[in-house]
C-alpha cells in the first residue's frame, strides 16, 4: 500500500439510531476514500458507556450496508482499546501535563458563579481551574481514599511545550491552532480512562487516518487535537468539516431530537436511492 494512500473513517457513536445527517457524513468519507482509491474504515466511539448501547451499534451496521456503504474490517470500537488511551494518558503525566479534577458539575458551576464572570470556549465556560492549584499530596490522598476524579490537561503548559502549531482544513485552509479555546480540557472521565478529544486523535493516528472527515460542530475541537497530536507524537491527518443537513424546520438534524431514522425511512418504504437523495447525494454520486 503506498504510503499516501487516503484513510478515511466514518465514527459514530452507538447512542440512537442514524439519521440523514449521519448518511451525509458516512458518504462524505465514503466518497473522499473513493475520489482518491483510498480506504474507509468504520469506527465505533462507545466510550461514555451509560448512553451506548450494543443493538444501535448492530443498528449503525445494518443501515450503512442497507445504504450501500461498505468499509475495511475489523472496525475499531473504542470501549475495546481503553489501554491504547491510559498508555496516552501516561506519556502525559510523566511531561507533567495532567492533573486530577475531583470537582463536580455543581463545584464547577459553583466556583464560576463565585467569581462573578467565566470566560467561554466552544463547550461552554472554561473550567475555573480549582483542582490545578490542589497540593499534589492532599490529591493523592483524595484518589486513594476512592474519591472519583477525572483527569485534565494544562492545556497552556501544553500548548507552551509544544510551541506554535496550525492544522489543514481542505476547504477552510490552513488554521493556526488555539487549544487555549478549550482551556483544560477532561482527558479521562471519571467514569472511564479516556475522553472523546483523546480517543479520537489516539484512534485516528493507530488506524492511520489520513483525512478526517465530519461536521462543521467539530470543527473547533481539533484546535485541541492538534496540540495532543503534538504532545503524544501522533500523525496529524488533514481535515474537511462538512455542512450539517438542517430538518424542515431549519434546525439541525440530532438524535436528541429524534430526527426520522434512516431505519423509519426504510419502514416507511423509502429505497437506499431515495434516502440518499434525501441527503443531499446525487445517484451517480451514492455508493
Ligand atoms: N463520535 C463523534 C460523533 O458521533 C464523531 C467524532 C469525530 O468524527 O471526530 O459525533
Amino acid at each position: 500500500m503506498a504510503a499516501d494512500t487516503t484513510v478515511t473513517r466514518f465514527a459514530p457513536s452507538p447512542t440512537g439510531r442514524l439519521h440523514l445527517g449521519h448518511a451525509y457524513s458516512a458518504w462524505i468519507a465514503w466518497s473522499q476514500a473513493a475520489a482518491d482509491g483510498g480506504r474507509f474504515l468504520l469506527r465505533i466511539e462507545d466510550i461514555d458507556q451509560g448512553r451506548c448501547r450494543p443493538e444501535f451499534e448492530d443498528g449503525i451496521v445494518e443501515d450503512l450496508r442497507w445504504l450501500g456503504l461498505t468499509w475495511e474490517t475489523p472496525v475499531r470500537r473504542q470501549s475495546d482499546h481503553l489501554e491504547d488511551y491510559i498508555t496516552a494518558l501516561g506519556r502525559l503525566r510523566d511531561r507533567g501535563l495532567i492533573y486530577p479534577c475531583f470537582c463536580t458539575r455543581k463545584d464547577i458551576a459553583a466556583e464560576i458563579a463565585a467569581a462573578g464572570h467565566a470566560p467561554h470556549g466552544p463547550d461552554g465556560p472554561l473550567y475555573p481551574g480549582t483542582c490545578r492549584a490542589l497540593d499534589p499530596a492532599r490529591a493523592e490522598d483524595r484518589m486513594a481514599a476512592g474519591e472519583a476524579y477525572a483527569l485534565r490537561l494544562k492545556t497552556d503548559a501544553g500548548a507552551a511545550m509544544a510551541g506554535p502549531l496550525a492544522w489543514v482544513d481542505l476547504d477552510q485552509g490552513e488554521q493556526i491552532a488555539r487549544p487555549e479555546l478549550f482551556g483544560d480540557v477532561v482527558l479521562a472521565r471519571k467514569d472511564t480512562p479516556t475522553s472523546y478529544h483523546l480517543s479520537v486523535t489516539t484512534d485516528d493516528h493507530i488506524q492511520g487516518v489520513t483525512c478526517v472527515t465530519r461536521g462543521q460542530d467539530l470543527f473547533e475541537a481539533t484546535h485541541i487535537h492538534r496540540l495532543l497530536q503534538a504532545l503524544l507524537g501522533l500523525d496529524t491527518p488533514v481535515y474537511r468539516h462538512h455542512g450539517l443537513l438542517a430538518g424542515p424546520d431549519g434546525k439541525r438534524l440530532a438524535k436528541r431530537d429524534k430526527a426520522e431514522t434512516i431505519e423509519s425511512l426504510r419502514a416507511g418504504g423509502h429505497s437506499p436511492a431515495n434516502v440518499w437523495a434525501m441527503a443531499g447525494v446525487s445517484a451517480e454520486a451514492m455508493p
